[in-house]
């Protein structure tokens, strides 16, 4: 069976094609969102999903989330005894999906489409595929988010010329991207984005008037009060997408602090962070070099495009009302499941989806002179621009500083500042110049090749003798190459991981454990309770333990919702 797999900073879904569509499978407690956070246990066992959610507050040392940030580099987390990359810690999640597919089909997974966001680098789109190959799969297509959105709102089956926009709010990134149907094939013209805004800055927006109003500083909180602050006030941000007022009733000590806000001042106080947004969308319509009136449909995804102003922004900068039918935490998992549908039916995918643009702009360094005549380095000459479709390839004409000059450096960046120092290099090629040449017979033709799958090919041809000369950057530094693939592949079947079936008692426990962190005055009482399920859990009596796993539910609920 082939899946389609969204892997989200936040949270990760699967699903694949089934005979009336698209279908997503829910994980072991019965949601279709599981949370994307890796926890390790005293045992050295492998925890995923909500009960390591729930261990980030009773054993944040043990336990790690938002690792998609640090796909394609070699930055290593430990976790009890092991130390994991971040495509390892991928991999770890996207086992866990796995096993929730053929636990609801029966079917074994051979195959995924992953799905990964538009900007990603090669080095990152490489790290997605040796996550896959990590968690013993075939990963032979990923595809950008914005496109796997667009196809779960049947994007593909519109007149050509089709043009969408995707907005997509996740908990930390904010992408926008601009698609087009052509020829029968999605491609992604132009997309931008904000690495670091997303529904958790919201909170803070929440949790910073929250404050102001109790008179409260969150400096003086301890770590666990403010665990239980933020989930309260978590809470409100969602109902205020349904309602216009939430309430949060949160217990200081012996104070109780009780408040309100409604969506109007909610929106107030975001206002910064809905002018954050404008840009990228700006951006975006700019490098497309589209007017809002030329867009077919705009679509929003992302569980944080839920909040009302997000709406409102959309509307009053495009003037019309976004799509938004499809549940907006499932559309990138929907869209990776058809894609996955005309896998497994043969089509050629590149056939309804182009995946690639370009994500950042590549080009060389070099020197000027200024009006007095001196010279001044460092500057960024772009060669292949930012949101070029792949593949492509361009070339330019450079020249030496100076007459007689006897070797030419070429230094190859990638980013979107003028000067060099600001982006990221990537390497560089020598070339030897023939003595006694001035300038201008020493030119030098500079060609870079992008292609589809990621790897520049860069060209440098000495025009006056025709003498060439190459530099490929596909090796990304940081990348495991397959021989370490295949080591840590064999070190990652050696972890123990917890059966499926024992899911349900791994998460309540870890719920009552994070409560037990969270709230001083009901420990004792929780440690009871702690203790009374582990003495069921060790009678090995199924029955009698689902009976005393519901009703321990139920007691934690109600601890909840009253302390
Ligand atoms: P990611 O793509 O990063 O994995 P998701 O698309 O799952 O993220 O979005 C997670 C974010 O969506 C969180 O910040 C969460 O608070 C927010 N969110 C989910 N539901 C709602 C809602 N009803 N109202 C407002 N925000 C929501
Ligand atoms: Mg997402």
């Amino acid at each position: 069976m082939i899946v389609g797999i969204d892997l989200g900073t936040t949270h990760s879904l699967v699903g694949t094609y089934g005979e009336n569509g698209p279908v997503l499978f829910p994980n072991a407690l019965g949601e279709y969102l599981t949370p994307s956070v890796v926890s390790v246990d005293e045992q050295g066992h492998v925890i995923v999903g909500q009960a390591a959610r729930d261990r980030m507050v009773s054993h944040p040392g043990a336990s790690v989330a938002t690792f998609k940030r640090w796909m394609g580099t070699p930055r290593e987390t430990v976790l009890g005894s092991h130390r994991f990359r971040p495509e390892e810690l991928s991999a770890l999640i996207l086992r866990s999906l796995i096993a929730d597919a053929e636990a609801a089909t029966g079917e074994t997974v051979t195959e995924a489409v992953i799905s990964v966001p538009a900007y990603f680098s090669d080095a990152q789109r490489k790290a997605t595929r040796a996550a896959g190959e990590l968690a013993g799969i075939r990963v032979e297509r990923l595809i950008n988010e914005p496109t796997a959105a667009a196809l779960a709102y049947g994007m593909q089956e519109k007149q050509d010329g089709a043009r969408f926009l995707v907005f997509d709010l996740g908990g930390g990134t904010f992408d926008v991207s601009v698609l087009e149907l052509f020829e029968g094939v999605v491609e992604v013209h132009a997309s931008a984005g904000d690495n670091f805004l997303g529904g958790e800055d919201f909170l803070d927006v929440l949790e910073t008037a929250f404050c102001a109003d109790q008179k409260l500083s969150l400096e003086a909180l301890t770590p666990q009060e403010h665990g239980q602050l933020r989930r309260r006030l978590e809470q409100a941000k969602c109902e205020l997408g349904a309602n216009s007022t939430a309430s949060v009733e949160w217990r200081q000590g012996e104070h109780i602090h009780g408040w309100q806000i409604d969506e109007e001042r909610f929106a107030r106080l975001s206002e910064t962070l809905v002018q954050r947004m404008r840009t990228p969308l700006e951006r975006a319509m700019r490098d497309a070099r589209l007017q809002p009136t030329q867009l077919d449909e705009i679509v929003l995804v992302g569980g944080a495009s839920r909040m009302p102003l997000v709406a409102r922004l959309v509307s009053r900068m495009f003037g019309r009302l976004p799509l938004r039918h499809v549940n907006p935490d499932q559309a990138i998992a929907l869209g990776a499941c058809v894609a996955a549908g005309l896998k497994a039916r043969d089509q050629r995918l590149d056939e309804v989806i182009l995946t690639d643009v370009c994500p950042y702009t590549l080009g060389t360094k070099v020197s000027r002179r200024d009006e007095k005549g001196n010279e001044q380095t460092g500057f960024f000459a772009p060669i292949i621009h930012r949101n070029s479709t792949v593949p492509v390839s361009r070339e330019e004409v450079f020249q030496p500083m100076r007459d007689h000059q006897t070797k030419l450096t070429l230094e190859v960046y990638q980013g979107e500042n003028p000067m060099v120092e600001r982006n990221i290099k990537l390497g560089q090629l020598e070339i030897p110049l023939p003595p006694k040449r001035s300038m201008a017979e020493n030119a030098v033709r500079l060609r870079f090749t992008y292609d589809i799958n990621g790897v520049l090919q860069v060209e440098a041809e000495l025009m006056a003798t025709g003498q060439r000369y190459e530099l490929v950057l596909e090796q990304n530094p940081g990348l495991l190459d397959s021989a370490e693939i295949r080591e840590r592949l064999a070190a990652l079947q050696d972890i123990k991981v917890h059966p499926r079936d024992k899911q349900e008692n791994i998460a309540i426990l870890a719920r009552a454990e994070r409560l037990y962190e969270e709230y001083v005055a009901a420990r004792s009482q929780l440690q009871q309770w702690i203790a009374y399920f582990r003495s069921i859990l060790d009678s090995q009596d199924d029955h009698l333990i689902r009976e005393h796993r519901r009703q321990f539910g139920e007691a934690l609920d109600t601890l909840e919702a009253s302390a």
